[in-house]
């Protein structure tokens, strides 16, 4: 009987190892990519995280709130708010340094997008709207998202990675972050 259960506990043990050891491989098989890749492709988020954070059911999963990432970050814009890691955006801006992602020791932020979950648009407090001349979110951004128009900007939302650097950038508070 005591070597039925050895052996039982032998093949649980093996096959928890052969499943963690399948996760990973498919985890990392998009990290080596560099973070400043134009790559905005969408994981699925319920509020703005880290540009590199797993798809939110994971993040639940492979998160252990130890708060490295919220130290790590150089903007101070992650916070454990409801648990996981999470952007204040309206703080800071995100500029996918990817400190947070180095400093995680699980792979709750090896994620393959590089999007926050966020995306900008303008609203009608843009000073072109008035007939000034600015190009201060054009110029911040840095994945080429917005371009000028008469009287405004426009962003392509596929290009947006919800970063806020334009945000941070504009003069007139004309910027918002809205979840995609
Ligand atoms: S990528 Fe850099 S700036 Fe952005 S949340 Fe992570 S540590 Fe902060
Ligand atoms: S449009 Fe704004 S939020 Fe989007 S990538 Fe450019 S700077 Fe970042």
């Amino acid at each position: 009987m005591r070597d039925k259960d050895e052996r039982y506990y032998k093949a649980q043990l093996n096959m928890q190892q052969c499943s963690r050891r399948g996760l990973f491989r498919g985890l990392w098989s998009g990290v080596s990519k560099p973070m400043k890749a134009t790559s905005t492709a969408l994981t699925v988020r319920s509020v703005p995280r880290p540009p590199t954070a797993v798809d939110d059911d994971l993040l639940a999963r492979l998160c252990n709130q130890c708060g490295a990432c919220v130290t790590a970050c150089p903007q101070h814009i992650i916070g454990l708010f409801t648990g996981l890691p999470e952007l204040a955006l309206d703080a800071n801006s995100c500029t996918e340094c990817g400190e947070c992602q180095k400093a995680c020791p699980t792979l709750a932020l090896a994620g393959t997008g590089h999007s926050t979950g966020a995306k900008a648009s303008a609203s009608g407090m843009c000073i072109r709207q008035m007939g000034a001349s600015c190009d201060d979110c054009v110029t911040a951004c840095p994945h080429q998202a917005i371009s000028l128009v008469p009287r405004g900007i426009d962003v392509n939302a596929e290009m947006c990675s919800g970063c806020a650097q334009c945000r941070v950038a504009c003069p007139s508070s004309a910027i918002q972050m809205t979840m995609r």
